[in-house]
Formats: structure tokens, sequence, C-alpha cells
């Protein structure tokens, strides 16, 4: 594969990868100082939750994205960045560099949401 192409998807893994941490620090701290105000009301309280469920959601979300990218950025470093999960052929640079954390060329992605349809 083309160095610049690997080069392109590394910095842009790391950008999302540091967004992403960024973001659960903001997560955590967002639900200590929540945690610590005093709700009397019920309906106040029951609001609360909701958003804290919400939070919760993204966090895991976000978690596995994170999970996703690590990944990338390690077959990036052990060479099998760019090499299909599904049938062990090249994924097409376009398409790495739209979505570095792809793990299935075009062909193979289309199976798997066909598969998931079903
Ligand atoms: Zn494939």
């Amino acid at each position: 594969m083309d160095r610049s192409v690997l080069d392109t998807c590394r910095a842009e893994l790391q950008r999302q990868q540091d967004e992403l941490m960024a973001g659960a620090e903001k997560t955590v701290s967002d639900m200590t100082s929540v945690a610590e105000e005093n709700f009397p009301d019920p309906t106040d309280r029951a609001l609360l939750e909701s958003n804290r469920n919400f939070t919760l959601r993204l966090r895991d979300r976000d978690r596995k994205l994170l999970v996703k990218i690590q990944e990338a950025i390690k077959r990036i470093e052990n060479g099998m960045f760019g090499i299909c999960d599904g049938c062990g052929g090249e994924i097409e640079e376009k398409r790495l560099i739209a979505r570095p954390v792809t793990t299935l060329c075009i062909d193979c992605k289309t199976v798997a949401e066909e598969e998931e349809v079903r």
C-alpha cells in the first residue's frame, strides 16, 4: 500500500482517538458533577436519570469505536492494515481514507450488510 495512504489513515485514527479520549474525560467529569448536585424534586431526578442513560449509551458506543481505532492502529504497526478480514484481499484506498477503522472491503461489507438484514 502507498506510504502516504498509510500516513493519512494513521493521522486520522490518531485524531479520532484523541477526540474520543477528550470526550470520555468530559463525560466522566460531567457525571461526577451531576452526581454531586442534589435534586429534591422527583421530576428533576427522572430527567437526570434519563440524561445519565443517554450519556452511558454514548460512552458505550464511543468505547466500541475506540477499540476499533486502536485495532486499526495496531494493524498499521504490524503491516496488516488494509487487508480485508473477509476475503484477505486489499481494501480500496479510498474506502480506508474515508473510514480507516474499516476491516472489510466493499464487496465483503455489502455481503455482511445483506446478511444483517436477513
Ligand atoms: Zn473482502
